[in-house]
């Protein structure tokens, strides 16, 4: 019998007994026994089983036409469009380039420097037009209204940011607030009576005082932990929900247990508006590594000798943030399957609009005030540059060439379109994460728990 493996397998033996297997585009995730895989490498396939072997192909690990599995792949890539045509539009807002922080890690630090950092009413005004007719062009819903920055909520721009919120109101739009925190709770007058329409206030805290001090400071030096805290404990007593965002990096990972301890002992987890979840620290124009940075398997190995120590904070965590893991975290919590993902994120499919105080429009929130970067303008009239789409819209797992050939192109996407424009000053050059280095850290150090799991 003449079988074919998947172009999507990926394998890690566990132990003696059992290995991993899992098909990237498919989803499938299973053990299989050692002998039996074996088999498989050697060809002999007329020696498995009916049964395992009739799995093994069911489950897309093997073919007997290797076009069959093109089809399949092609078939959810039409299923995805048709969902995605019908999707509705995001809008971010974003009133200010100025932060009253000077964080270490800042990706915006040059906006401060930018000639155009404020935005006026009158350019507000021509922001929510333009919202309102680019909505039309979608299916005429607003998902959601976002405020970001710089830093949105500062004093000044109160008026501003109450008009957003009028906008938002009017069209039941789900509100999100990124900001640092420290000024956070001069604002709750405007954003109390819009608390069932808050999907969240997003604070960064970086960890305990101790840590937090040092990376999330003002232009003087001074820490910003004790004005986050107490926004944080304002914004909960309002019943407004809250999100804390830890950046972790390999310089404060092991503060995690004493920020939990924080947490625990404000009673923030007692409130049904709290949440709290750690993010990646990433430098988007470089792939190296430094003292902060380090590869994503190393972090990943130094989260889970935190989490052997405090296990609660394994329960709580999880590691959803490390993309490599996420669709065989899904089938693990029960999910049927994962649905592959064509683009890397929802910069290609022009989904959010993030109206700029230079009066440009970006797809993506980090490439904001770099106009070489956005796709049209909003002031002083609606314009967009199709050019400029295309160099977002174009990037996908089929157009990128070292894509169309890689095993985990259907749980990547691409990679990130604007490291690939930082970087390689082009935009459809694949920026690689470290797939299989993060997975095997992975199986090595959790095969056998969720093997455990598998077995019972
Ligand atoms: S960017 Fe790299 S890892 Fe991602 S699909 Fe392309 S080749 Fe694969
Ligand atoms: S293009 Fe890259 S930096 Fe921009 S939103 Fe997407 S993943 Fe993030």
């Amino acid at each position: 019998m003449t079988l074919f493996p998947s172009r999507y397998n990926y394998f890690y033996k566990i132990n003696n007994k059992y290995s991993f297997i899992n098909n990237i585009l498919t989803g499938a995730i299973d053990f299989i026994e050692n002998d039996i895989w074996n088999l498989t490498v050697d060809n002999k396939f007329e020696e498995i089983g009916k049964y395992p072997l009739s799995n093994l192909i069911e489950r897309g690990y093997f073919y007997d036409d290797l076009k069959k599995e093109e089809y399949i792949f092609s078939e959810l890539y039409r299923n995805y469009i048709k969902k995605a045509i019908k999707r509705p539009v995001r809008f971010v807002f974003c009133p200010t380039y100025e932060c009253n922080l000077r964080c270490s890690y800042c990706f915006e630090k040059d906006l401060l420097s930018h000639s155009n950092k404020h935005m006026d009413e009158a350019m507000l005004d021509a922001a929510i037009d333009s919202a309102q007719k680019i909505s039309k062009d979608y299916s005429g819903e607003i998902k959601s209204i976002e405020l970001f920055g710089g830093e949105p909520l500062l004093s000044k721009n109160k008026f501003l940011i109450k008009k957003i919120l009028d906008f938002a109101e009017n069209t039941k739009a789900a509100i999100t607030v990124v900001t640092n925190g420290v000024n956070a709770d001069n604002f709750i007058d405007i954003f109390k009576s819009l608390s069932k329409q808050i999907d969240m206030f997003q604070i960064t805290v970086d960890g305990v005082k101790e840590i937090h001090d040092k990376r999330r400071k003002y232009a003087s030096g001074k820490g910003s932990f004790d004005e986050i805290s107490k926004s944080i404990d304002a914004l909960l007593l309002n019943g407004i929900n809250t999100n804390i965002r830890i950046n972790i990096d390999n310089s404060n990972i092991e503060y995690l247990p004493d920020l939990f301890d924080y947490v625990k002992n404000k009673k923030w987890f007692d409130s049904p508006n709290f949440n709290i979840k750690p993010s990646i620290v990433a430098d988007h124009s470089s792939l190296g590594y430094n003292e902060f940075i380090i590869p994503e398997e190393e972090l990943l190995r130094k989260l889970i000798s935190v989490y052997d120590k405090y296990p609660e904070l394994e329960e709580l965590f999880g590691f959803y943030i490390f993309k490599p893991l996420r669709h065989v975290l899904e089938i693990i919590n029960g999910a049927p399957n994962a649905s592959p993902k064509f683009f890397n994120c929802e910069s290609n499919i022009i989904e959010l609009n993030v109206f700029c105080p230079d009066g440009y429009i970006y797809v993506c929130p980090e490439s904001i005030g770099k106009e070489e970067f956005a796709i049209g303008s909003f002031y002083p009239e609606l314009k967009f540059n199709e050019d400029k789409k295309g160099m977002w819209s174009k990037r996908d797992i089929f157009s990128i060439e070292k894509c169309t050939s890689c095993r985990f192109a259907p749980i990547c996407g691409g990679g990130c379109s604007y490291s690939s424009m930082l970087i390689y000053k082009k935009n459809m050059e694949p920026v690689c994460q470290r797939f299989k280095e993060t997975l095997d850290v992975f199986m090595e150090l959790r095969g056998e728990k969720i093997l455990k799991k598998f077995l019972t």
